[in-house]
């Protein structure tokens, strides 16, 4: 599903990712560990096609498709989806007209038909409910006034709509309650099956008990630099990242 070899990014004019790779087949969940600063989230933003985030050697392809030519929006209709990465308020946007033009716009990607108004809304609802988000929530600028944790509960509906084929995830630095983390967990987890996969970048251990990966990679400046299963993210809890650095 995801190939990458030996990618590079530049972040203005600054190397940050020095020869990346990563197999991710259907239905794997990956989790990317590392300490701070060694460009966990400059990998997903490089993924997702942001502005400002330069590929400058190696290749990306997702679905048979070498994603790197696409802009970021063409690489969300293929199915690629970065999670947390709308902090931005958009006032005088619904909820509502924001997710369903973004899932429409994938729609019509795929040669489907936008959605029912009313059909939409009886599922965004649902979605609502799945993730205990006030209805109140779809009538409200897009994040405008949400709490951190809202604000996740919002991406994991936004998320359970689109249905993404890649969903990646980066876990910000900022802590998550325990309820917004249950949420975030049990929507991923309610969102797995055998053609989805995730990448989901975090530096704590904790997320990683509730969304247990396949894989654990951890990134040091710009690399992977050891690759093992979920209980390689509880050796790091209890050693730390110095411990690798030192092998
Ligand atoms: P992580 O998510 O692992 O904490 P980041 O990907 O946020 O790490 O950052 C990796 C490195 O890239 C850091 O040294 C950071 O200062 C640098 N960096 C990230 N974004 C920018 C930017 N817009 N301009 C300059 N340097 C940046
Ligand atoms: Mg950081
Ligand atoms: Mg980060």
């Amino acid at each position: 599903m995801l190939s990458i070899k030996n990618l590079h990014a530049n972040v203005e004019d600054k190397n940050i990712i020095k020869g990346l790779s990563l197999e991710v087949k259907p239905g794997e969940v990956h989790a990317i560990m590392g300490p701070n600063g060694s460009g966990k989230s400059t990998f997903g933003y490089v993924l997702s096609g942001r502005d400002g985030y330069e590929v400058t050697d190696g290749e990306v392809v997702f679905d048979e498709k070498n994603i790197l030519e696409l802009e970021a929006d063409e690489r969300a209709k293929e199915g690629l989806f970065l999670a947390f990465q709308y902090p931005v308020e958009i006032p005088g946007v619904s909820n509502m007209e924001f997710l369903k033009a973004s899932i429409d716009a994938t729609r019509a990607h795929q040669g489907k038909e936008p959605y029912d108004a009313v059909a939409f809304m009886k599922l965004a609802r649902e979605k609502c409910k799945a993730v205990n988000l006030d209805q109140d929530f779809l009538k409200r600028g897009v994040n405008e006034g949400f709490s951190g944790g809202e604000k996740k509960r919002n991406e994991i509906m936004q998320m359970m709509l689109l249905e993404p084929k890649l969903c990646i995830l980066d876990e910000t630095d900022s802590g998550l309650d325990i309820d917004a983390l249950q949420v975030v967990a049990d929507g991923v987890n309610a969102c797995r099956n055998s053609d989805r996969s995730f990448i989901v970048v975090t530096h704590y251990q904790r997320l990683l008990d509730y969304i247990v990966p396949d894989y654990v990679h951890v990134l040091s400046d710009g690399k992977i630099i050891k690759s093992g299963g979920k209980e390689l993210a509880h050796e790091l809890e209890e050693k730390g990242y110095s411990w690798i650095n030192q092998l």
